[in-house]
């Protein structure tokens, strides 16, 4: 690993991933090796966990392609030196700040969508002109397997290297001086990666989970609601850091919520047996979750089968937040439903907890949606809708405290991947003397009077 690290940080310094012909010519190849071998990707994630070909390339692909095509058309303007006000005891001078790449970056992904999770910041990587160490998760080896073949093959690892492995090789990895950390994890391993950047002073982007709340209001458009909701939770088999973790829904519309939920997973039929579902990623997971199931709170679902690593569609009725499916992030098939009565107790008990990386509002009544948005600390987030947020890459997609650190997509992860270098550029036709010698109190009065001037 040192060596590796050794060699890109060498072709980092001959200065050929800071062209902007290279950038771009990566990013085309990088589309073309994705789009060509799709399908053996496809089957990988398969293997992995059942997760079916529809919805890797809609939930994994598109977004991938869609950052490489937005960092094609917005590069030039990305990269471009950005003039800034020059204040008055600089004149005459122009300023400016130019974004630069930082050098040498580590990519580490998680398992959930470990396509888009590691090569999204990928992309941004390659479009601020860095090298890079990937370090897929290992818990769908197929995938792994599949993303480092087909690097290696691609690309020149001096510029674009995968590693494998799991807590060992990452240790190891986290012991090396980077220029950038990229961590997308769980709260705890991001603690542990923050700590070994902290040993290099390496700048970290962190990319963390959390509980996410759905509001579901009695202003809310139940039927769409349960729509959206059903989806996003159940979509990738609740696996997804940004699903609904649980629902807080006003008593007064909580029976025509809950049956409305449950005609839109009847509706899904997300029986093991169809490709709409897909498996829970290891024993340990499925364990860890069937446990959650408090069999006196089930108002939907339930049933398990530990053969298939198969959890069914559960929604949970009565829940409050001292149950155990309350105290951790569940990532998993299961929905809380709390019932409230006031919308500022609602907000005051998501405030006692750790700050969510999304956050969800169903409501047609604006006072309610600026309320929630206003005093709930979340990352991102979307009104009468879950998920759909992270597939705008004008947005920039992060979390805060708990669930995160910085953000990225589009120009955020540009930024994520570069610090800018700020520049005063002065012309040599005329020196103001008052900073010379001799010094007096009439040049201090002077310099004081200039600054006032900014
Ligand atoms: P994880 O933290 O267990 O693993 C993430 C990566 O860290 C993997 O590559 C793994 O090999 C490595 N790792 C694990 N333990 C380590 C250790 N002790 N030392 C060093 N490296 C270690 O997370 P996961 O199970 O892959 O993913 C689930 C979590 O990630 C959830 O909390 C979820 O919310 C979060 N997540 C966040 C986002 C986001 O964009 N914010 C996206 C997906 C998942």
């Amino acid at each position: 690993m040192q060596e590796l690290i050794k060699r890109q940080r060498y072709f980092f310094n001959t200065n050929r991933t800071k062209g902007i012909s290279f950038r771009l010519a990566q990013l085309k190849k990088l589309e073309i090796v994705l789009r060509q071998n799709e399908h053996l990707l496809c089957e990988a994630i398969y293997k992995d966990f059942k997760k079916s070909s529809f919805e890797t390339k809609a939930t994994e692909f598109e977004l991938i392609y869609q950052e490489i095509k937005l960092a094609l058309k917005k590069l030039k303007y990305w990269t471009s030196r950005k003039r800034v006000t020059t204040n008055l005891i600089n004149f005459p001078a122009q300023s400016y700040v130019v974004p630069q790449p930082l050098g040498v970056c580590l990519v580490i992904g998680a398992w959930n969508y470990p396509y888009q999770l590691s090569l999204s910041p990928v992309v941004s990587a390659i479009a601020a002109g860095n090298t890079i160490i990937l370090k897929p998760s290992e818990l769908p080896s197929e995938t792994s397997k599949a993303m480092k073949k087909l690097i290696s093959e691609n690309f020149d690892e001096t510029f674009f290297a995968v590693v494998e492995g799991g807590i060992p090789e990452t240790t190891e990895l986290l012991q090396q001086k980077f220029d950038k950390i990229f961590f997308t994890g769980s709260t705890s391993v991001g603690k542990i990666v923050y700590k070994a950047a902290a040993e290099n002073l390496t700048p970290v982007t962190l990319e963390l989970g959390g509980k996410c709340p759905a509001f579901v209001t009695a202003a809310a458009n139940i039927k769409m609601t349960a729509k959206r909701l059903i989806w996003g939770k159940f979509l990738n088999a609740g696996q997804t850091c940004i699903a609904p973790d649980y629902v807080l829904v006003h008593h007064s519309v909580e029976n025509p919520f809950l049956e409305a939920c449950k005609t839109e997973i009847e509706k899904a039929n997300y029986a093991f047996e169809n490709d709409n579902y897909a498996q829970i990623i290891n024993d340990k997971n499925f364990q860890r979750l069937i446990r959650l199931i408090d069999a006196d709170k089930v108002y939907y679902g339930g049933s398990y089968d530990a053969t298939k690593r198969y959890i069914q569609p559960t929604i949970l009725q009565k829940v409050s937040f001292e149950d155990v499916c309350m105290q951790d992030e569940i990532f998993g098939p299961i929905l809380p439903v709390i019932s409230y009565q006031d919308l500022s107790e609602a907000v005051r008990q998501v405030q006692q907890l750790p700050n969510p990386l999304s956050c969800y509002i169903f409501s047609e009544k604006v006072s309610e949606r600026q309320k929630i948005v206003r005093e709930v600390t979340f990352g991102c987030g979307a009104i009468n809708d879950v998920v759909m947020h992270i597939t705008n890459p004008y947005l920039p997609f992060g979390g805060v405290g708990n669930s995160g650190m910085g953000n990225y997509h589009g120009e955020a992860g540009f930024k994520a991947f570069s610090y800018e270098k700020s520049i005063l550029r002065k012309p040599n036709w005329l020196e103001l003397p008052l900073k010379y010698s001799p010094l007096s109190k009439k040049k201090l009065g002077w310099i004081r009077r200039i600054f006032n001037y900014f």
